[in-house]
């Protein structure tokens, strides 16, 4: 097994993620096998708890770990599917040598960081990265392993102690280190400046790491004098120096790699010269340009409670953009505060209520995401009857899709105290109810996380259709309360369709309107597993229909599946209703507006 560390100096957001991702997409490229390993330095034991806003979102794998989103960011690079100990915090390697120690492992020695906690780290890496990911059998390659944070931060030391020992370890030619850093051009002289990259560079010598790559952001490409300077003072060769300068979206990051030879530095540290590819990336690189092209829009709205951080919904922003590419659109995002759309804020501060408002209608579609507590329900709940009445297409996910279901049995139904118990514990009309897999009396390790099963309850509808009519998908979940099983036949009488269910028919799964455009509802989070070139079904559903193409490609038999190039066949094999689509699909068009593809 070889190891590739990223490391991150000078300032945070520069970007790790996306660049250990484009690495490993890279190595992927020459033929290697490659899996991910992400260390958060906080003491959080995992995601779960924090706060989108905080952290961004929680990211869900198919085992039910909630994780940081740079897992997100592997798997959909990579193409891999990942576990829960993929992502090492503080929390979780001091709870393992505290439970030890309770048990009287260490005999009676005084635990201490080094070496016990560095122990466990390495322990731990080394297992994880034996753990295959690609789907085949044996351990990858290569392990990609990047610590969070910046070089300097109380938090990691002792990550970094136990990497310098693990490089120790494994040997020379088995571990490479890619420092990722920071030159910033000063305004008044315009030029790079290296000192933070050499100062960051000298404290992670300082603690016993060796960088044998660098990789610079920077505006532009970094002139041959600055280079020189970080050549000389960091020790490290010219041609180990990458800049990462700005791109039009981040699918470019593995090929800006790829140009300036990363992976012949990084298979020379890693005594793989030869033994490799060149790498293959034409896929890719036909992605990456035919986005910067996209010109004809799609405009969504998206109705949620965090729109302050675009990064709380990352993973929806990456499906959006997946299956926009997939029907050549240029996505664009109007984030849509829930609470401006309330009548309470039309009191308070009408002019955020008319922009609000405003968005919403010049939107093509609509999406309410998934969310816990009660503030901007009653948003939500207004957006979804908008886009329900004027048949605008329509995308609920976990809570959004609970909040359709409450808007049509207060609406069409006239049960105008409609509610989930999750806001309203009493309510005589509990449509949307608590429904534990577990224990009903504890709510700590209630929540039903990870991939579970949904069967189609017919082929006849739009989701069925779009999964390539399979008798059933999986699909990651994360979630306590679920639509009352007792309602359901009064609701589907009204004509709301249950259309997916789990494998006891109590859960339901997805929920459409058969005689909307587009208007469907999952309880589970199908941004997940959407990837650049497959973008998830229903996603890919809600853009054709947001763009008025979804009905022209609906004949087919086979339905979509989860292969984009079979979707774009069918759509040109199709008959389009207006005979410009297909002009506009053999040229292309979409780059996302900068949300979701940058750094
Ligand atoms: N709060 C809702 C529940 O727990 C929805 C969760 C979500 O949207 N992820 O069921």
């Amino acid at each position: 097994m070889k190891y590739v560390l990223v490391t991150g100096g000078v300032v945070s957001g520069l970007g790790k993620g996306v660049t250990a991702s484009s690495i490993g997409l890279l190595l992927q490229a020459c033929g290697l096998r490659v899996t991910a390993i992400k260390i958060d330095p906080y003491l959080n034991t995992d995601a779960g708890t924090m706060s989108p806003i905080e952290h961004g979102e929680v990211f869900v794998l198919d085992d039910g770990g909630e994780v940081d989103l740079d897992l997100g960011n592997y798997e959909r690079f990579m193409d891999i599917k990942l576990t829960r100990d993929n992502n090492i915090t503080t929390g979780k390697i001091y709870q393992y040598v505290i439970e030890k120690e309770r048990r009287g492992d260490y005999l009676g020695k005084t635990v201490q960081v080094v070496p016990h906690i560095t122990d466990a780290i390495q322990e731990w890496i080394e297992r994880v990265a034996h753990i295959p990911v690609d789907g085949k059998a044996g351990p990858a390659d290569v392990c990609v392993i990047e610590l969070g944070g910046t070089i300097g931060d109380i938090e990691s030391m002792p990550f970094i102690q136990a990497l310098g020992q693990f490089s120790y370890r494994v040997g020379a030619g088995n571990f490479c280190a890619v420092h990722v850093s920071l030159v910033p051009v000063l305004n008044v002289v315009g030029e790079q400046k290296t000192k933070p990259t050499q100062h960051s560079v000298r404290g992670l010598r300082g603690q016993g790491l060796t960088p044998h790559i660098l990789a610079c952001r920077s505006t532009t490409v970094l002139d041959e004098s600055a280079k020189g300077k970080l050549s000389q003072f960091c020790l490290i060769p010219g041609e180990n120096i990458i800049t990462l300068y700005d791109v039009p979206n981040i699918w470019h990051i593995p090929l800006l790699l790829r140009d300036q030879k990363a992976h012949e530095a990084i298979f020379k540290v890693l005594n793989l010269k030869g033994m490799t590819q060149e790498p293959d990336l034409k896929e890719w690189t036909r992605r990456a340009e035919s986005c910067d092209m996209l010109h004809e829009p799609v405009r969504i709205a998206l109705v949620g409670k965090y729109t302050c951080l675009s990064d709380s919904y990352l993973s929806i922003l990456k499906a959006l953009v997946h299956a926009s590419v997939g029907w050549h659109q240029k996505l664009l995002v109007d984030w849509v505060s829930a609470t401006d759309l309330e009548e309470e804020t039309a009191k308070e501060n009408h002019d955020a209520y008319k922009a609000a408002w405003k968005l919403l209608k010049g939107a093509d579609g609509v999406l309410v995401p998934g969310g816990f507590g009660d503030r901007g329900v009653q948003g939500k709940m207004v957006a979804v009857k908008y886009a329900r009445e004027n048949r605008i297409p329509f995308l609920g996910i976990c809570l959004g899709m609970q909040i359709a279901v409450l808007e049509f049995a207060r609406s069409v139904l006239g049960v105008h105290d409609a509610a989930s118990t999750e806001f309203d514990p009493k309510t005589k009309s509990p449509y949307v109810i608590f429904m534990p897999e577990g224990s009903k009396t504890h709510m700590g390790g209630t929540m039903r996380l990870g991939s579970r099963r949904t069967f189609f309850q017919t082929k006849e509808c739009k989701t069925a259709k779009l999964y390539g009519c399979k008798s059933f998908i999986d699909e990651r979940h994360r979630h306590r309360y679920e639509v009352n099983p007792d309602v359901v036949a009064r609701l589907e009488n009204a004509g709301l369709s249950f259309t997916g269910k789990d494998e006891t028919g109590q859960r339901m799964e997805i929920v459409e309107l058969p005689n909307h455009p587009y208007f469907v509802g999952v309880q589970f989070h199908p941004e997940f597993k959407s990837r650049p070139g497959k973008p998830s079904p229903v996603f890919f559903g809600f853009i054709g229909a947001a763009c008025g193409k979804l009905d022209a490609v609906h004949h087919y038999s086979n339905g979509v599946g989860n292969d984009i190039s079979a979707a774009a066949k069918t759509y040109q094999n199709g008959t389009p209703t207006k005979p410009a689509f297909r002009a506009e699909y053999a040229n292309g068009n979409c780059n996302g507006n900068g949300n979701g593809l940058h750094y």
